[in-house]
């Protein structure tokens, strides 16, 4: 190693760090109040859809993305916008996020990679707010180069090296991936799975060869088993009755690992598997549409 290879690796170290310790305080208090614009959530706005508009030439006219305008609109379908029906707007790219319990918003702004001063202010400086606004794109799965680019299956499709079925039985559909409606409180809310409905007791099984990377409780999922595969896609079991594999143990498509339950907070009353298909990504692991990896 060089002499200056090495000076560079240490002043690249001293910037990190410094960087790191100086962020909690990157806006001082005093300035706070000064410069902190009015939260995100606070300066949405409604636009009427007129005939001839479509969601890229709207999307275009307030500079967002048609992926922001898809996620933040439920009613948008399939990319196409309704004559007559109305879209929020948010002021930038983004994507309304519930700080989790337990968390803080700091942990969301990292997890979004977005740095921490610019969500600060972005939610107006509010210090525990329980729903913030994450500026830019980095929750798409692949973010797209311009914005012209819609969201297709095209992306899930590539990405197809796994596909099987978590039940024995077909199942019908309580509740989709993407954005829902909550069918208890009226909320707006992510669905990172698909509802799968089924008897309590029915075997799950896994959908293709993998390894167990969790089997237990985990809060909301309840009884949850985690399986990664080959290709850094990784499927998850939720609101299992029981369990029935261990971490470490493989598995094979078709072996049963538990059985369908109620534990955990179901979004819907009615008995289902919550099943989810994620994909590594440089944000984590990303939820995917499971529609494309569902085969019987
Ligand atoms: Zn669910």
């Amino acid at each position: 190693m060089t002499f200056f290879y090495r000076l560079f690796l240490l002043s690249s170290l001293i910037t990190t760090v410094g960087l790191a310790a100086t962020l909690p305080n990157t806006v001082p208090a005093h300035a706070q109040a000064a410069s902190c614009p009015a939260p995100a959530l606070s300066r949405f706005q409604r636009h009427k859809v007129m005939r001839g508009e479509t969601l890229e030439s709207i999307a275009q006219q307030y500079n967002l993305a048609p992926e922001t305008l898809i996620v933040m609109n439920p009613n948008v379908n399939n990319g196409r916008v309704k004559v007559g029906s109305e879209l929020q707007i948010p002021p930038y790219n983004g994507i309304v996020v519930e700080v989790p319990s337990g968390q803080s918003w700091r942990q969301v702004a990292a997890q979004y990679k977005v740095r921490p001063d610019a969500m600060f202010e972005i939610n107006g400086c509010q210090t525990k707010p329980k729903i913030v606004f994450v500026p830019g794109l980095n929750w798409l799965p692949n973010r797209p180069q311009t914005t012209s680019v819609i969201p297709k299956n095209s992306n899930t499709q590539s990405r197809v090296n796994i596909s099987g079925y978590p039940l024995q039985e077909a199942a019908t559909v309580g509740l989709g991936y993407g954005w829902q409606i909550n069918p208890q409180d009226g909320k707006v809310f992510f669905h990172s799975g698909v509802d799968l409905l089924s008897p309590v007791g029915s075997p799950v099984q896994a959908i293709a060869p993998g390894n167990v990377v969790l089997a237990q409780d985990q809060g909301s999922y309840g009884n949850l088993v985690i399986i990664n595969h080959a290709g850094g896609m990784q499927s998850r079991y939720a609101h299992l009755g029981s369990i029935k594999v261990k971490v470490g143990q493989q598995v094979n498509a078709g072996d049963v690992l538990g059985t369908v339950g109620t534990t955990g907070q179901p979004t819907a009353k009615e008995p289902h598997l919550h099943f989810e298909v994620r994909s590594s990504s440089s944000q984590g692991w990303v939820a995917q549409d499971p529609k494309g990896y569902l085969k019987r």
